[in-house]
């Protein structure tokens, strides 16, 4: 009889690759494979994930497209506008430091929010609007830069 090590074609059926989610190696039984099969003991969680990611963002570039068609259907709320903006400034990403002049930009506007939580005492704010948080992690003159985290619920 042979052995595992002698059975020349063995390693074809587990090649270790990179998750197209998560970046963690994994190994793939067949050749569709692009997601860990499981993670935090859930079955396919990173396919799921990038699947409902990109869903949310195909409506960021939908929004996006309307406005620039200047067919938007009614006026939008300045906090559904942040929600908007932020959608469209974080597209995929879980985290970005971006500064004031991006979102100043893009028209959002830090004086509307869900919700406003003071940490570090009272000089800081982690400001929640809709599925994101921002926090205040620099100011150099009138350069504000803020931490935006996409959260996981
Ligand atoms: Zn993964």
């Amino acid at each position: 009889m042979m052995n595992s090590e002698d059975r020349p074609f063995s390693k074809h059926y587990y090649e270790q690759r990179e998750c197209a989610f998560c970046s963690e190696l994994f190994y793939a039984h067949h050749g569709h494979q692009r997601y860990c099969p499981e993670k935090f003991g859930k079955k396919d969680y990173c396919k799921y994930k990038q699947k409902s990611m990109l869903t949310e963002k195909r409506l960021a570039d939908r929004v996006v497209e309307l406005a620039n068609t200047g067919m938007s259907v009614r006026q939008e709320t300045p906090l559904e506008k942040n929600k908007q903006v932020l959608l469209l400034i974080m597209g995929t990403e879980r985290q970005k430091t971006v500064s004031c002049a991006l979102l100043d930009y893009h028209g959002f506007d830090i004086k509307y929010y869900d919700t406003r939580i003071p940490i570090n005492g009272v000089t800081n704010f982690l400001t929640h609007i809709g599925n994101f948080s921002l926090e205040l992690i620099k100011q150099e003159g009138t350069i504000l830069t803020f931490k935006i985290i996409r959260k996981w619920t």
